[in-house]
């Protein structure tokens, strides 16, 4: 038996869904642990190209079980848009192949609408919502003004406790925000439609995978965003609303006694950023395009153009380090072909002084890059599949990488595609 998290360590979009779907060949269950649909998994295999947002990127493989934990913001429109949309490309899910945790909070409409109405509030000041609920969703389950999907099981008391909190949320939407009030009527009306959809998925995730655990099944949790949009351990306050690291993934999937073996972080060869918020390695202008372009950078969620810029090793070695990641795949790294020297923030320099460490957030706004380059190798390296097959100056500038970020750099993914990867 063997448990393995894939987490992103940077901003997140690192490619964990890409690393996923090939990794899960090795896996019995792939359980999703945290978060909601607010980012996008693009997954590119044998059954076509897909944007996940709340499934799993284990639904490809047959015979793998894919679990929603405890963790996960459940939306069930959204959920049930992804499902019908995945299925429609002729990638069945069933509750064959997906159970959702009973223990799962349900992101409810108003989340979605107080995302809305709190960015319009905040105007100029806004964080970069995706507008997808999870800050009022993670908020309220913390107040514990929750409904558990499992309450779907229990229609009386799933009346009652709707009529209770729309009495209670009902306040903030119209005495705060001055917007309309939700009636009982259309909350269980959305719960009608969508709660009688996913019903079917909903059982005792927690029994399922302890026992898979005692029949020495292999796990591996998959995360969402990356180190620097953790709640506690990312850029406040430019984070997410849960914990994205590795140490969270036990505790989200269900099974708090789980011991990760491996975590494999996910590292791009450059770096990119969607929403606001410092990012110190950051290009404007026709640089920025440029890459841009080369990666294709734009949110599998919204379609907003992603912020890029080079790697930057001060801010990966910290991401590396709250995940206690084991082992690193980079990715993209075909994308950087076109450049003759290829940049790395090396360092940071703050106030005058020269760093290594990544600062603490109401510092990093007054963080510069400390730039180096490195040759780069002007050839298309997508079909390379073992580490002879790349140029010598493409292997310099992995391992530059790996001595600086202090982990061992075990797969380097050169294309989007499955069998794009080159073990190390
Ligand atoms: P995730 O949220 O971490 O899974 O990342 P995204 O799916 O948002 O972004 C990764 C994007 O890069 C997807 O469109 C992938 O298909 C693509 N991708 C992943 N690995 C590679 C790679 O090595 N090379 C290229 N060119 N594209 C890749």
């Amino acid at each position: 038996m063997s448990n393995c998290a894939i987490v992103g360590i940077n901003w997140g979009d690192e490619g964990k869904g890409r690393m996923v779907d090939l990794l899960t060949e090795e896996y019995d269950v792939v359980i999703r642990y945290q978060g909601g649909g607010n980012a996008g998994h693009t997954v590119i295999n044998e059954c076509g190209k897909f944007a996940l947002h709340l499934l799993p990127s284990g639904v490809f493989r047959k015979g793998v079980m894919n679990v929603l934990g405890n963790g996960v913001a459940l939306d069930m429109e959204n959920l049930w848009n992804e499902i019908v949309s995945v299925s429609s490309q002729g990638v069945p899910i069933t509750p064959d192949n997906l159970i959702i945790s009973e223990r799962a909070s349900l992101l409810l409409p108003w989340h979605r609408e107080l995302d809305g109405l709190e960015e319009a509030r905040l105007a100029d000041k806004k964080y970069g919502s995706t507008k997808q609920g999870i800050a009022p969703f993670y908020a309220d389950k913390y107040q514990k003004k929750t409904i558990l999907a499992g309450e779907l099981f229990y229609p009386e008391r799933l009346k009652e406790h709707v009529k209770d909190l729309a009495e209670w949320k009902n306040l903030t939407l119209t005495r705060v925000y001055g917007a309309e009030a939700w009636t009982e009527e259309r909350l269980l009306d959305w719960f009608r439609e969508y709660g009688e959809k996913i019903k079917p998925f909903i059982g005792n995730t927690g029994k399922y995978l302890s026992d898979a655990m005692s029949n020495g099944k292999n796990m591996l949790f998959e995360a969402q965003l990356g180190s620097l949009r953790d709640l506690d351990f990312g850029i406040c306050p430019y984070t997410t609303s849960s914990n994205t690291i590795a140490a969270y993934a036990p505790i989200g999937a269900g099974v708090p006694a789980a011991k990760i073996d491996k975590v494999i972080g996910v590292v791009k060869a450059y770096s990119t950023c969607v929403g606001e918020g410092p990012f110190t390695c950051e290009w404007f202008g026709e640089e920025a395009e440029k890459l841009r372009e080369a990666g294709f950078e734009y949110g599998a969620k919204t379609g907003r153009p992603r912020r890029v810029g080079p790697i930057d090793i001060v801010a990966t070695r910290y991401g590396i380090e709250v995940q206690g990641a084991t082992s690193i795949a980079l990715t993209k790294l075909d994308v950087l072909s076109y450049m003759d020297k290829i940049p790395v923030c090396a360092r940071y320099e703050v106030n005058g002084q020269k760093t290594d460490e990544f600062p603490f957030p109401a510092l990093l706004p007054q963080a510069k890059p400390v730039m180096i380059e490195l040759p780069g190798w002007k050839c298309d390296i997508s079909g390379a599949r073992k580490w002879e097959d790349l140029p010598e100056n493409a292997r310099n500038y992995v391992e530059y990488i790996e001595k600086n970020i202090g982990c061992r750099i075990g797969y380097v993914s050169v294309g989007p595609e499955r069998d794009s990867i080159i073990y190390r």
